[in-house]
């Protein structure tokens, strides 16, 4: 298997089932929201640039986001291929990734716009281990997050205008790729208005 793309709308559950797929599949998460806020908290010079698209809800440009899966991709963990989340978003990030990885499968998380903005306002994170829970939908179990060391946090750009900003950066940016992978036989799409296991089922299904 080469590396695989999780591809849907923000608040699609793309974190959600790495976190789940990684524990089957060995592959490693690259999350360039992920890259990108730690960045940010660094002050380094890219954090500095693409803190004010993030904050608008637009997309960090393309010479940003690549030079980061450069990098990324040298480190030994990624030789034998990782699993993309929330990269490409452009269709210039997906030809620059063609010549930089060997993509096998693209899995699409499809979720109705109107359930996106309830995930996303109600979405919050441990800090400590980085599992991803929501306040309604995936609580934090009652004997504290697994890691044993919850450390609530809930980012800055997941209210709801933002949102509605990044659905539509989505829809004009984003959602092409579809088509430009289904062209390449490479597109697989789930229902994702569905629970959180059932959802992983079907995509590791697809990975069989
Ligand atoms: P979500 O999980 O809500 O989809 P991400 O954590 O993936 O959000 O991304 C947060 C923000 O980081 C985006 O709104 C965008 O500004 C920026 N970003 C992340 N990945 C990319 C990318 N591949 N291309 C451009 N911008 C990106
Ligand atoms: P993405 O990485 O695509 O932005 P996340 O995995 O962070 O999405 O999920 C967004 C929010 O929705 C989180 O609070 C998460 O707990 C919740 N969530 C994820 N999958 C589902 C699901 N199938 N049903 C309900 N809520 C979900």
């Amino acid at each position: 298997m080469g590396s695989i793309v999780l591809f849907g709308p923000p608040g699609a559950g793309k974190g959600t089932q790495a976190q789940r797929i990684m524990e089957h599949s060995g592959l490693p998460q690259v999350s360039t929201g992920d890259m990108l806020r730690a960045a940010v908290k660094a002050g380094s010079k890219v954090g500095v640039e693409a803190k004010r698209y993030m904050d608008e809800g637009a997309l960090v440009p393309d010479s940003v986001i690549l030079a980061l899966i450069k990098e990324r991709m040298l480190e030994p963990d990624a030789s034998g291929g990782v699993m993309f989340d929330g990269f490409p978003r452009t269709i210039p990030q997906a030809e620059s990734l063609s010549e930089l990885a060997e993509i096998s499968h693209v899995l699409a998380i499809d979720v109705p716009d109107e359930r996106i903005v309830e995930r996303i306002c109600g979405r919050v994170a441990c800090g400590n281990c980085g599992a991803v829970y929501h306040d309604s939908f995936n609580p934090v179990p009652s004997s504290g997050c697994t890691c044993g060391k919850y450390d609530e946090k809930r980012r800055a750009d997941d209210n709801e205008t933002t949102v509605r900003k990044r659905l539509e950066a989505y829809h004009q940016q984003t959602a092409p790729l579809a088509a430009w992978y289904t062209a390449r036989g490479l597109f697989h799409s789930v229902d994702g208005d569905r629970d959180i296991p059932a959802i992983t089922a079907d995509l590791l299904a697809l990975l069989e």
